[in-house]
């Protein structure tokens, strides 16, 4: 079945940090998803120097990325579906879920989204119910609401 025409359970957009956590955990769980990211790492994959990836004393941000992408790859089986280099455009509420569109011309359906981005993206959203995070790494997890 191709992925336009799937009913996902989830959509992760972002393929930072916690993007790819969600990716990691979703797949481990069994949890039909589909992880759309414009590029692998996010904000800080600029830096030369992060001193807070435990169990690396320093490391990379290009390097960071690449190890987000591969431990996706290694879990990823039949239950994680990648698009990269593709950028969210739309995310809709529809009767049974929500449509999410890119600027590729794709679209996906799910029954939920986890959205890992910059504060400025959140306009995307006209749906209402999402798991998001609070933009650092160390925050936690919340259940949140769209844009009024
Ligand atoms: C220069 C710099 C250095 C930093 N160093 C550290 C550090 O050493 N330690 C630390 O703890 N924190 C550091 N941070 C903060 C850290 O980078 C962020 O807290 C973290 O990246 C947030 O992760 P995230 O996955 O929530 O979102 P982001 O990192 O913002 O990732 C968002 C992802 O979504 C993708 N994306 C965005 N919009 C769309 C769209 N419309 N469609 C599809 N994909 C999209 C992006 O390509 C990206 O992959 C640093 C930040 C910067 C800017």
């Amino acid at each position: 079945m191709s992925m336009a025409n799937k009913m996902y359970d989830l959509v992760i957009i972002g393929g930072g940090p916690a993007g790819a956590a969600a990716g990691v955990y979703a797949a481990r769980k069994k949890v039909r998803s589909v992880l759309i990211t414009e590029e692998w790492g996010g904000q800080s994959t600029v830096s030369p120097d992060i001193q807070n990836w435990i169990g690396e004393v320093s490391l990379r941000g290009v390097d960071m990325a690449n190890k987000l992408k591969k431990h996706l790859e290694a879990v990823k089986a039949d239950m994680l579906d990648i698009v990269e280099s593709d950028r969210v455009i739309e995310v809709s509420k529809e009767q049974d879920g929500f449509k999410v569109a890119t600027d590729d011309g794709k679209n996906f359906k799910s029954k939920a989204i986890f959205r890992s981005l910059k504060v400025a993206s959140i306009g995307l959203f006209s749906g209402r119910s999402f798991l998001t995070n609070r933009r650092t790494w160390d925050r936690h997890l919340w259940w949140g609401t769209g844009p009024k």
